[in-house]
């Protein structure tokens, strides 16, 4: 049985309890993390957890164990059996259960804290093949830079372009590409990489920043500038990354062929870099 952890306790998955006057129930008000473990180390953990700080700090929340969040997502793998796997471990912060109200609790309530792990590969065969992605005007908030649970923005477009067999949808805001519903976008136009830049209208994705300091240590100049999409036909490459895929070279972005429609040689050396350097941040090698 999967063991979760919920609020100070890891216990069998269907004894972990939530109530229906959770916020994150009733309102979407929550935060969340993904981070990767690769059978032995998580790649770069203070980068997810600073970032689940943050989303906490910006959404007013507080939680009292907070020192104890690295401690529980090693606990996580190790009480379920994943040490020698690949597996994710995912991490949740609501504002705590109250009866439905849209002001915070007064006094506050402790928030309600859950997490899991789970075994989880990566799909060789979008890295390996690219994959065609959909592009739609960006139906979410102005606070695209907190790590919210409220999905519904992202999973309704992401709905869509699932239907019509694009492996992901990209969002485009005044004219410019902004981010994946669960990626970054980055763009290759005269060998130089193209990304949009850490503001509000994208996730920092830890990914994405762990691409640029790559690319820079290797001499690829990296431009953080938004891609208008009338751009689109005349960039070489292009990919998506995240935590769950890394790199994943995009061929076709709506019915826009990118490059020659193969996986782009830039993007390949990318992802061999990425790979090096997770592969560097293994304390047992
Ligand atoms: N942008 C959004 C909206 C996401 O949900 C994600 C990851 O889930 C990313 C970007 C990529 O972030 P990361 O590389 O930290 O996984």
């Amino acid at each position: 049985m999967e063991v979760v952890y919920l609020n100070g306790q890891f216990l069998p998955k269907d004894q972990a309890l939530i109530s229906p006057d959770d916020r994150g129930f009733l309102f979407g008000d929550s935060v969340y993390e993904v981070a990767r473990w690769y059978g032995g180390y998580f790649f770069d953990l203070p980068g997810h957890t600073g970032r689940f700080r943050r989303s906490m700090k910006e959404t007013n929340m507080v939680w009292k164990d907070e020192a104890k969040l690295e401690e529980i997502f090693e606990e996580l793998i190790e009480r379920n059996g994943l040490g020698a796997d690949c597996a994710i471990v995912y991490f949740q912060a609501t504002r705590g259960v109250a009866p439905r109200n849209h002001a915070f609790p007064d006094p506050p309530v402790k928030p309600t804290i859950y997490g899991f792990a789970r075994r989880h590969n990566i799909n060789t065969l979008a890295a390996e093949r690219g994959v065609a992605i959909w592009l739609t005007p960006d139906p979410r908030w102005n606070r695209c830079d907190i790590k919210t649970t409220a999905l519904i923005a992202n999973v309704l477009p992401y709905q869509e372009a699932h239907d019509q067999g694009f492996a992901e949808v990209c969002f485009v805001r005044n004219g410019f590409v902004t981010e994946g519903a669960h990626s970054n976008i980055f763009f290759v136009r005269n060998e130089a990489l193209y990304t949009h830049p850490e503001n509000n209208d994208i996730l920092s994705g830890i990914t994405r920043k762990n691409i640029i300091s790559v690319a820079r240590a290797n001499d690829v100049s990296v431009v953080e500038e938004a891609v208008a999409t009338d751009m689109i036909p005349y960039m070489n490459e292009a990919f998506i990354c995240n935590t769950t895929g890394e790199i994943v070279p995009v061929t076709r972005i709506s019915d826009q062929v990118i490059g020659d429609g193969n996986p782009g040689h830039l993007t390949r050396k990318l992802q061999v870099l990425l790979r090096e350097f997770i592969q560097s941040c293994d304390p047992h090698r």
